[in-house]
């Protein structure tokens, strides 16, 4: 039974959508996250779902021979939308362009981040930056599917279980798709979020009108998030934003997240993206406000389009990869599982995100005070500091 894959599980929805009948649903649990429930009555123990699961079997790890890159677009228009390099953008129109299609993640307000498709690069749009939350895969690896079978290219970008996921869906891996994994930290569940956004808007009195995760615009190239509510201007997120604070901590993702496989040199997809943080140490002849991205080219088919996509659009400079992941605590291991993640669960359970939001200025004072100083430390300071260690 599917259920036997437990906190395994990174609620992925392929054992869903290849149920016969139909019998599968995904059910709500710990700080919101799903898991599948089967309807025993229904069922007829064909085995489909299993055969489905990435996380039912182990991952098989590809030796790391590739390439590590630090990349900059550039487009300013692409880095200013982008959380990072822009190198998904540059990918990503790369495919377009030879007349495949790209799928990504887009909000998806009442139910957080869902994957979608983008046809032309004015769809590109909705899929650019990183959206701090569990993102909805089930109906897209039925497209996906779709698509490879019509014959087309295919560019498939999501969080490294979610390229492994995809992979076992399908049950093979097609020379026409291409895969962009994320160096990931981890993910809260949609049903937190969503609970946080209301949270939000009853606080402010006002409906939220725009929502982003990270933005450089209002912020530089950093961890921190802009909103905008009513009519007033796009503000960023404030220093105790219990949602952030409590993602940045890594206190509400998924069980799988903590033990997660995919956390390593060897990737499940074909290219790997993830921010550059610590890039000021190589003192590069680009301008870092733009921001950089860590790219990783796992197999041929990765490096060649890598290469394709980037040719006189990007600043491109070979790393070592240990270079790469020195600052990026999620190339070499899974997050920690922190001891406040219970509590936090527990709050949820009893009084909702309320309870989360009076629960985290007590649990993170000391993150909340360096978090104030951080900010109030200028951008160029910080980096020539970091540029010298
Ligand atoms: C949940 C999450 C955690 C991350 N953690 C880290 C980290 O610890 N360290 C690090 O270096 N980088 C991390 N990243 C990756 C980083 O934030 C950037 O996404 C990456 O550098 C690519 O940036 P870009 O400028 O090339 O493109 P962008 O335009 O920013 O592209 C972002 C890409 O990610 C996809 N995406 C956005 N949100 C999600 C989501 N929720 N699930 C699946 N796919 C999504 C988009 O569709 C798009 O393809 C994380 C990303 C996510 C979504
Ligand atoms: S990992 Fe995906 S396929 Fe496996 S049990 Fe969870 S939702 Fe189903
Ligand atoms: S064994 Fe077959 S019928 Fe039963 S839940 Fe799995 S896929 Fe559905
Ligand atoms: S940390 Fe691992 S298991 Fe969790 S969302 Fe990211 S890739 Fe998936």
């Amino acid at each position: 039974m599917i259920e036997s894959v437990g906190s395994s599980c990174t609620g992925c929805g392929a054992c869903v959508a290849s149920c016969p009948k139909a019998c599968i649903s995904m059910e709500g649990r710990e700080l919101g996250h799903k898991y599948p429930v089967v309807d025993g009555d229904s069922c007829i123990n064909c085995g489909a779902c299993l055969r489905a699961c990435h996380a039912a079997k182990p991952f098989e790890r590809r030796a790391f021979e590739g390439r590590s890159f630090a990349v900059q677009a550039k487009d300013w228009k692409i880095l200013e939308e982008s959380s990072s390099g822009g190198v998904f953008s540059l990918l990503a129109e790369k495919v377009l362009g030879e007349g495949g299609v790209v799928y990504g993640s887009r909000w998806n307000r009442g139910s957080g981040a869902a994957h979608s498709k983008a046809s032309s690069p004015g769809e590109l749009a909705e899929l650019r930056r990183s959206k701090y939350v569990h993102s909805d895969t089930a109906g897209a690896f039925k497209r996906v599917r779709d698509d490879l079978a019509a014959g087309g290219e295919v560019l498939f970008v999501g969080t490294p279980c979610q390229v492994a996921a995809l992979k076992a869906y399908l049950g093979c891996e097609p020379e026409s798709l291409v895969t962009v994994d994320l160096v990931c930290h981890g993910v809260p569940s949609a049903a937190f979020f969503e609970d946080y956004l209301r949270w939000f808007e009853e606080r402010a009195g006002k409906p939220l009108v725009e929502y982003n995760s990270r933005d450089k615009m209002a912020a530089g190239w950093s961890y921190l998030g802009s909103f905008r509510v009513g009519a007033e201007p796009m503000s960023t997120l404030p220093v105790d934003d219990p949602y952030v604070l409590t993602f940045n901590q890594g206190a509400t993702f998924r069980k799988c997240c903590y033990a997660c496989p995919y956390a390593g040199s060897k990737r499940a997809g074909d290219v790997t993206l993830g921010d550059f943080w610590g890039v000021e140490r190589l003192h590069l002849p680009i301008d870092l406000d733009g921001g950089v991205s860590v790219a990783l080219a796992s197999t041929e088919k990765g490096q060649k389009l890598l290469d394709r996509a980037c040719e006189g659009r990007a600043f491109i400079e070979e790393v070592r990869f240990e270079e790469a992941a020195r600052s990026n605590a999620n190339l070499t291991k899974p997050s920690s599982l922190p001891a406040e993640r219970e509590r936090l669960a527990e709050a949820y359970a009893s009084g909702g995100f309320t309870a989360v939001a009076s629960l985290t200025p007590h649990l993170y004072k000391r993150e909340i005070l360096r978090n104030r100083i951080k900010r109030a430390v200028p951008t160029s300071v910080k980096r020539l500091v970091k540029g010298a260690l």
